[in-house]
């Protein structure tokens, strides 16, 4: 049976998508978020109706077989998924487009579009999933000197394609997809477990670009953590790297090419650390009267070197909007899991943390209930969520989240200035309350990685530009309390201004200098991380 194809506008595969009682449910907590009987509805325009400009460039006849110029492909490849992407979509506002969607099946094939783009002064843009939520794939080739666009679709480098059992590794194409990769590791009893929430809809090449961060609370959880050594096309020829545990010498050409977020070369294949299949849990919600109580028992398990696989906790809002309690608390998820050996000890010691800090275990004496009550209904909230943006902004409203990092003596000032700062942008850019949510997706020794939800009742018509007021605000909140603009996102277009004000200067000097050494005529993702 073949796969129904992605959808131009929305999260998946054409047919999927919420259920009628999932969106009911949606939009009845935001009729009484926003206090109003309903809402108008715009619908996105129908793929033929949609205008695009003709392309600039036509693919030569020898690189025709792997390239479109057809609507589908481009329009499926002008935006990601941002709040941003989906706004613009609806008011059907593709100008972006890229002018060719190449499908390379092979290193050569993306050599010969490298060649081709440079001797059209194309842009090249590397194309994994199209996931980005920070404008990472989107072809913005004004003022870079390129006359043209194309996107480099990697989905057909899909294969898993040697497995060292003993040092537990695995050769792996670039483009596979989070599920066909966990698919072809399976029969090895070997996982990578690096599961994103965009996992279903994500790739491998994309998740080494961006720097991804996985469902792993603690420890095993950044992708940096788990490449061994990677291979690159860049402009001036390919880079592999060694494979090798661990080495001292020099600073590390993995650490320089993974988060290059495509400026300096297409990567095509990783050796990625593998782990066996977890077999021992432990786990369950605890309920806290507050959320910087929560904040404290997450600090003290994580400066207890104990590294839960999960050590989420929700705001009391965050709890209520996604079922995982009723408003009145704050909620951690916690696990444990090991492929290992039992987890008795470590729960203990982790629950021990919790009723230091006034935390009850939901389901007293059941230290085994991660996928129960409060954990299993966050869980399954956690995977649905995905699906709702292309509902919601058919119904105005701005739904989006932003990400950060901070050290915890200044954790707790840092949160409430920006959420102030983002309730305040909200009022100002769309004239009512909105909410603003917090829950802690990564947790450090020295620090919480805070994730925070923004809802508000934009106006159609006007949604990306209330949207990129509300954006602008939580931004500048971040970065003028210390904090980072994202601590897995990644930086894409969007998040450039604030990324500007974060890296040193002179590292900027340095990064420039590596993109003209491997790509010089600036062709790869042009205004993505630096300007030449
Ligand atoms: C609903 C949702 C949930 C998300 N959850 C998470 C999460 O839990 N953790 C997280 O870290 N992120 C998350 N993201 C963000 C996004 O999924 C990640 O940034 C992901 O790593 C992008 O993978 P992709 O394959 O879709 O890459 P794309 O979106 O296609 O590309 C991302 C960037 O990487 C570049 N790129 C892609 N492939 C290659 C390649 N082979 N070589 C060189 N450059 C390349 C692109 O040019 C672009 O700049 C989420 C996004 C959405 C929409």
């Amino acid at each position: 049976m073949t796969e129904a194809r992605l959808k131009h506008f929305g999260w998946g595969r054409e047919g999927e998508g919420l259920t009628d009682a999932e969106e009911a449910a949606a939009l009845d907590r935001y009729r009484r978020l926003f206090r109003v009987d309903r809402f108008d509805e715009v619908a996105p325009p129908a793929l033929s109706d949609i205008r695009l400009r003709p392309p600039r460039i036509l693919p030569p006849a020898d690189l025709a077989h792997y390239c479109s110029t057809e609507a589908y492909d481009r329009i499926a490849h002008t935006y990601g998924k941002s709040f941003s992407d989906y706004a613009r979509g609806l008011a059907g506002r593709y100008d972006a487009a890229p002018d060719v969607v190449a499908y390379p099946k092979s290193e050569a094939d993306i050599a010969a579009v490298i060649d081709w783009a440079g001797g059209a002064q194309a842009a090249l843009i590397p194309f994994g999933a199209g996931s980005s939520v920070v404008g990472g794939v989107e072809a913005r080739i004004e003022g870079s000197g390129c006359k043209a666009a194309v996107s480099l679709d990697l989905r057909h480098l899909d294969r898993v394609l040697e497995v060292d059992r003993s040092s537990r590794a695995a050769r792996i194409q670039a483009g596979v997809f989070g599920p066909a990769l966990e698919a072809q590791l399976k029969p090895h009893g070997l996982t990578m477990r690096h599961f994103p929430q965009s996992f279903e809809y994500s790739t491998l090449g994309g998740w080494i670009a961006t720097r991804s961060g996985g469902h792993f609370a603690s420890l095993y959880t950044h992708i940096d953590d788990l490449v061994e050594s990677l291979r690159m096309v860049t402009p001036k020829g390919p880079i592999e790297t060694r494979r090798l545990p661990g080495s001292g010498a020099g600073p590390s050409p993995d650490r320089l090419l993974i988060g290059s977020e495509g400026i300096f070369g297409v990567i095509t294949e990783a050796w990625m650390r593998l782990q066996d299949r977890p077999r021992f849990r432990a786990g369950g919600a605890v309920s806290f009267a507050d959320f910087f109580a929560a904040a404290g028992a997450v600090k003290a398990i994580a400066q207890a070197g104990l590294y839960p696989a999960n050590c989420r906790i929700l705001d009391p809002q965050e709890a209520h909007n996604t079922g995982a309690g009723d408003g009145s608390a704050a909620i951690m998820v916690l696990a444990f899991e090991s492929g290992d050996h039992p987890l008795d000890a470590w729960i203990a010691r982790a629950l021990e943390c919790c009723a230091d800090h006034g935390g009850t275990l939901e389901r007293p004496g059941e230290a085994d209930a991660h996928r129960e009550g409060a954990a299993e209904a966050w869980r399954n909230a956690f995977i649905r969520m995905p699906f709702a943006r292309e509902r919601m902004v058919r119904r105005g409203i701005i739904a989006d989240t932003f990400e950060t990092a901070i050290t915890w003596e200044r954790f707790e000032e840092f949160h409430d200035k920006v959420k102030d700062a983002t309730e305040t942008a909200i009022r100002q850019a769309t004239d009512r309350a909105g909410q603003v949510t917090c829950r802690f997706t990564h947790v450090y020794p020295d620090g919480p990685a805070p994730y925070f939800s923004f809802h508000a009742l934009g106006r159609h018509g006007d949604l990306d530009e209330q949207w990129r007021a509300i954006k602008t605000a939580a931004g500048d909140a971040l970065i003028e309390a210390g904090g980072t603009i994202t601590h897995h996102h990644a930086v894409g277009r969007d998040h450039r201004p604030w990324y500007d004000r974060q890296r040193p200067d002179l590292f900027a000097a340095a990064l420039r200098a590596t993109k003209h050494a491997l790509d010089p005529q600036g062709l790869l993702n042009p205004g993505v991380l630096i300007d030449p």
